[in-house]
């Protein structure tokens, strides 16, 4: 096969293990995304993610990830449903409703790349990522063609929107290159408008993450800020409202994976059933899901700040 014939091969076997969307980018130094990455850290938006800071050569460099990398293959994952918690209770982001995303995409990452070496070259070399190294997956995804980087500094895909994980295989392959496509937000602010905490810069494309819910929830051990805990709406892990809010998420459809369903019943509970959460119920109900990475105290201290801002 030719670098175009085993492109489309992959691309299709892509689409044939239950990936959204494929693209692939030549893998080469990331030398734009590099100075915005760094002009994004003077600032301090990271706040507590010290990890941003580190393994800055690998993660503009595929090649310090790979040797001799030629080609970055960007997978795209659906995770989107329409279900939601009852009304006026408290909110999970959607991502984060089933079993945690590393270990489910791990395992199908591997099952394609190996159908993909014993297809096309035996002695390929290649490391496969999800969210989980110094790769910058967003825009490498842009580089691949699945999308552009909207305002809301997430991956859109014209056909598909935003509620999707993204991973990677960086390989040494050589294969046939997607164009990038261009930027479709156009006078759109709809997300700069709905972020309840400001979190996205006035003209967009730029996340203070110190303000984001995400990071707010998730990411920082510290307590909300009591500027913010007001603005919470209800979320006490992650936040969908910039995606919810976004109009190509209209093409958004309910994802088919059983290990993203909603496990024990959570989007069932009230507020009361949330606020008397104890240990061992975590452990039953998120034992196995991203909730995890907060932990059950940081967990539980959200519920209360969010409780006390009283909105949502
Ligand atoms: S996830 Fe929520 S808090 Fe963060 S930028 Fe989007 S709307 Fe704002
Ligand atoms: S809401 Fe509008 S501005 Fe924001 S990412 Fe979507 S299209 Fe772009």
């Amino acid at each position: 096969m030719n670098p175009a014939e085993k492109s489309a091969w992959i691309k299709s076997e892509a689409l044939k293990s239950g990936f959204l969307t494929a693209g692939i980018a030549r893998a080469e130094p990331l030398n734009e995304e590099q100075k915005q990455l760094e002009a994004w850290l003077r600032k301090g938006y990271q706040g507590d993610m010290s990890y941003m800071e580190r393994n800055l050569d690998k993660r503009v460099d595929p090649a310090g990830l790979v040797p001799g990398a030629k080609s970055v293959i960007s997978l795209a994952y659906n995770y989107y449903t329409p279900d939601r918690p009852v009304p006026g209770s408290l909110k999970i982001s959607t991502y984060a409703y089933g079993r945690d995303y590393h270990k489910v995409l791990k395992k199908k990452l591997k099952a394609l790349w190996n159908s993909i070496r014993m297809q096309l070259s035996p002695d390929a070399q290649a490391r496969y990522f999800v969210d989980s190294a110094p790769v910058m997956e967003r825009q490498w995804a842009a580089r691949a063609g699945l999308g552009w980087l909207g305002k809301n500094t997430l991956l859109i895909h014209p056909g598909h929107g935003s509620f999707f994980f993204l991973a990677e295989i960086i390989t040494d392959l050589e294969l046939e290159y997607d164009e990038p496509t261009w930027d479709h937000c156009g006078t759109c602010t709809r997300c700069i408008d709905a972020c309840p905490t400001q979190a996205i810069a006035p003209a967009g494309y730029e996340l203070d993450a110190r303000r984001c819910i995400s990071y707010l929830t998730i990411e920082t051990q510290n307590d909300i800020p009591e500027e913010q805990v007001q603005h919470m709406e209800g979320y006490i892990f992650g936040c969908d409202i910039c995606q919810q809010v976004c109009p190509w998420n209209r093409f958004s459809r309910p994802h088919e994976e059983p290990e993203f369903e909603p496990g024990n019943d959570f989007l069932n509970w009230n507020r009361d059933q949330w606020i008397k959460l104890d240990e061992s119920q975590f452990a039953e109900t998120f034992g196995h899901s991203p909730v995890r990475r907060a932990g059950y105290d940081k967990l539980k201290r959200t519920i209360g700040s969010v409780m006390k801002g009283g909105k949502g």
